[in-house]
Formats: structure tokens, C-alpha cells, sequence
């Protein structure tokens, strides 16, 4: 039996109909932006493996410094206990962080990060005696995870439907995107005057699963101050902005107006391991201290501060820091831009976005016939047959790379993207059976 069908056997993969997916790719090494299938064909990871590779795959640097830990302290538990792979990852993401935030919570993904910002915003609240606050308000395309705290915060979905009445509410507004700007403002004030507002919960800058939306930093800079002039606090889902994505160290880098709690995973071990981490200002971390335990933050995890994976997130953050993969991001932007200038106003093209190092490519398609239901699995197939790895969000196809990516290697990527053109461009096909809606973050 080969291994992939030792797999189909026995595992039960995320977000696919188990039924109907093709066998999955037996991935056996990674190199650089490449996956390495066990056939021998190459991939280039055009994705980051969803979102969380930065400096390239089985990076020698992050492995020598992670087998050494390993070999020093695998695990100690992180109550009573600490351990020096902890201190100087959260002195090192405090340095680098905005100023107003001055303490790092471990916990072990991006859905568990939001977890805790929401729990610390609403126990805030609690521990000041106003537990009343306990609204939350975020964007109605956003997406922050998995976990019931993290669902009811995000876009009501065909994925939530079949938890919706355990979900919590959630004021929705939409996202000021350009144009849409004092539309929003006003929706935020609306719910700011007649709600209790406790914490509002959002993407900066670029909505990721709801197809790399983006919006601009003035924009979130006024919902931003809106909600401290009514005391509410902000937390801002760095899970995959953070760590140079957008240009900047993080999104909250382009901002006048500072998130109080920001959440952190994916690139945070530089797509080593899982890891994540909720900061929060001075304000917040003192409405938990007293003489009285109640006010105790009463979360944790097995493997919360894991040594192993915060020695990853040192080894990344120290890769990330250094002046090369400042300059590779910057030539990333920078290919992107030009490429995204050769596209705009091409036919078969409807939108193209850029932030940072992530690009996003808009194909213009006739909505709701069976032809745009069937381009996902047709764009898919054909990144992979051309050696790509690249996951369209429906019409919608990113470029969110490793900083190492050569630009060889995006001139491949950009190509099969004009080969995507092509498939648009070419006639409509007799009508095929509706698929399954799109996967978020697919
Ligand atoms: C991926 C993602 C999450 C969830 O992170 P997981 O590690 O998959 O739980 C949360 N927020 C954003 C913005 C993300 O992109």
C-alpha cells in the first residue's frame, strides 16, 4: 500500500470532505520554498503551508537550534516553572511589538491565542466590576479559528451553521474597505451607543480566508480610536499579519492608534511548530492583579511556553530581524507590485491586491453558474500539475510565499497565474453538478 493510501485508511484530514478529496500529496522533505513529494516531484509553496512558513522549509538554523533545546529541556510545565526559551522570546516579541503592549501569554495556535485575548478582555471588564460589558463586535467576514470562542467571533458560515445556536452573539459590522469607510464608522457607533460593549475583534489590514479583503490603515486607525473614546478594548488577530507579512514587522506597525491586545501564531516559530501568544498593555495585565485569587486568569495549557517551540520562535524571530530577510520581503513587495501592474485592467482580471508580501488575484468570472463552482478545483489542478502550490479561495487566487522565495521562483508563480487567465478567458463549458462551498482558509 502506498502511504497515501495508508493514510485514507486511517486519518481524517481538516476542512476535506473525506469522501470525495483526491488522495492526499505524501509530502517526505522540504527545502527552501519547495515541498518535496515522495515521487520526486517538486512544489513550490506559494502558500507558506497556509500562511505559517517564513524563512523557507526545514530551515538548518531553526533545526540546529531546536534539536540542541530538545536535547537540554523538551518540557516543564509553566506554572511555578520557567525556563529561559520563554523570558527571551517575550522579551524579544516585546522589543519588536508597539509600545503599549507589555505582556506575552503562551498558548499553542492561533484559535487558542483568541481564545485568551477574548477571555483577558472580557475578564478585564469582570475583575473592574463591570461584567455587564460582555458584547463583542467584529467584522462579518472574518475569520479567528476553529474553537467556539474563535467561531462565534467569526463569519457566520456554512462551517458554523451546524453550531450556530451554541454560538455566542456577536455584533457584526462590515469592513471599511475603500469607499465604504464612514458607512462602517457609523455602523461601529450604532452598536458602541446601544451595546455593552466589551471588546471589538478584527483582521488588520487584510482579511485572510475571506479572500485576502484589504483596508486601510486610516480606516482602522478611526474604529480604533472610535472604540477607546467608549472604553472598549481592541484586539487585534495578528495570527497571520504578524512577523513582516504586510511589509511591516506586524499590520499594527501602519496604525496611530494601538490595538491593547494582540494575538500572534503561524509565522511565530517561522512555521517550525505550533506556538501562539496574546500581549496585552500594562492596564489590562493590572485589572488581574490582587490580593484576591478570584482575579486570577484562570487559563493554561499542557504545553504552554513549550521550550521547543519558543526556541523555534527565537531562532525565527532572530532570521526575520536580520538585515537579509528584510531585504527579501522588500523584494517580494517589490516583484509583487510590478507584477500586480502588469495584470490590473487585463481582461479576465477583476481585481488585483497587494499588501506587503501578500498578493491576491481577483479573476473575473460569471457568478453562481456551475463554470464558477468548478474554476477552485480547475485553478488547484493546474497550479499543481505546473509544480505550484497554490489554494484559490474561489476566484480568488494568493500569493502569500516564504521571504526566500527566489524571483525565479515568483516569475513561476506569476506564470501560472497568467495561465489561470487563460482558463477564464477560455469559452463556458457545459453545465456541471454545484460543488461544495469554498473552504475558509483553504
Ligand atoms: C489561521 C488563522 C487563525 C487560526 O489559527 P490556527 O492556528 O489555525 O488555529 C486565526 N486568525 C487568523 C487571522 C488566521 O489566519
Amino acid at each position: 500500500m502506498s502511504l497515501a493510501e495508508r493514510d485514507a485508511a486511517v486519518l481524517w484530514h481538516p476542512y476535506t470532505q473525506m469522501q470525495t478529496a483526491p488522495l492526499p500529496i505524501p509530502v517526505v522533505r522540504g527545502e527552501g520554498a519547495w515541498l518535496i513529494a515522495e515521487d520526486g516531484r517538486r512544489y513550490l509553496d506559494a502558500v507558506a503551508s497556509w500562511w505559517v512558513n517564513l524563512h523557507g522549509h526545514a530551515h538548518p538554523y531553526i533545526a540546529g537550534r531546536v534539536s540542541e533545546q530538545l536535547r537540554t529541556l523538551e518540557h516543564v510545565m509553566f506554572a511555578g516553572f520557567t525556563h529561559p526559551a520563554a523570558v527571551e522570546l517575550a522579551e524579544g516579541l516585546l522589543r519588536v511589538l508597539p509600545d503599549n503592549q507589555r505582556r506575552v501569554f503562551y498558548s499553542d495556535n492561533g484559535a487558542t491565542s483568541i481564545e485568551v485575548g477574548i477571555k483577558m478582555a472580557l475578564q478585564y471588564f469582570h475583575n473592574r466590576g463591570q461584567a455587564q460589558r460582555r458584547t463583542l463586535v467584529a467584522f462579518r467576514d472574518s475569520y479567528h479559528g476553529d474553537t467556539f470562542g474563535a467561531m462565534s467571533v467569526s463569519a457566520r458560515s456554512a462551517f458554523t451553521a451546524p453550531f450556530a445556536p451554541l454560538l455566542f452573539d456577536v455584533q457584526f459590522i462590515d469592513v471599511p474597505v475603500p469607499g465604504r469607510e464612514a458607512e462602517v464608522l457609523a455602523q461601529l457607533e450604532a452598536v458602541l451607543t446601544t451595546h455593552d460593549v466589551a471588546a471589538f475583534i478584527f483582521e488588520p489590514l487584510v482579511l485572510g480566508t475571506a479572500g485576502m479583503v484589504m483596508y486601510e490603515p486610516d480606516a482602522l486607525d478611526t474604529l480604533i480610536s472610535c472604540c477607546h473614546e467608549h472604553g472598549v478594548l481592541c484586539i487585534a488577530d495578528e495570527v497571520m499579519t504578524g512577523f513582516g507579512r504586510t511589509g511591516q514587522l506586524f499590520a499594527a506597525d501602519y496604525l496611530q492608534t494601538q490595538p491593547d491586545i494582540i494575538c500572534l501564531s503561524k509565522g511565530l516559530t517561522g512555521g517550525t511548530m505550533a506556538l501562539g501568544a496574546t500581549t496585552c498593555t500594562a492596564a489590562i495585565y493590572e485589572a488581574f492583579l490582587s490580593d484576591d485569587r478570584t482575579r486570577t486568569f484562570f487559563h493554561g495549557h499542557s504545553y504552554t511556553a513549550n521550550p521547543v517551540a519558543c526556541t523555534a520562535g527565537l531562532a525565527s524571530l532572530e532570521l526575520l530581524l536580520a538585515p537579509e530577510s528584510a531585504a527579501d520581503r522588500a523584494r517580494v513587495e517589490a516583484r509583487h507590485a510590478a507584477f500586480a501592474a502588469e495584470l490590473r485592467g487585463q481582461s479576465g482580471i477583476a481585481e488585483v491586491r497587494q499588501r506587503g508580501t501578500i498578493l491576491a488575484v481577483e479573476f473575473r468570472v460569471a457568478e453562481g453558474t456551475s463554470y464558477f463552482s468548478r474554476l477552485r478545483d480547475e485553478f488547484y489542478a493546474l497550479s499543481l500539475e505546473r509544480g505550484v502550490l497554490l489554494r484559490p479561495l474561489g476566484n480568488i487566487v494568493y500569493v502569500l510565499p516564504p521571504y526566500c522565495i527566489t524571483d525565479a521562483e515568483l516569475r513561476q508563480v506569476y506564470d501560472t497565474l497568467l495561465a489561470m487567465r487563460e482558463l477564464v478567458l477560455r469559452p463556458a463549458q457545459a453545465a456541471a453538478p454545484a460543488d461544495l462551498p469554498e473552504y475558509p482558509h483553504d
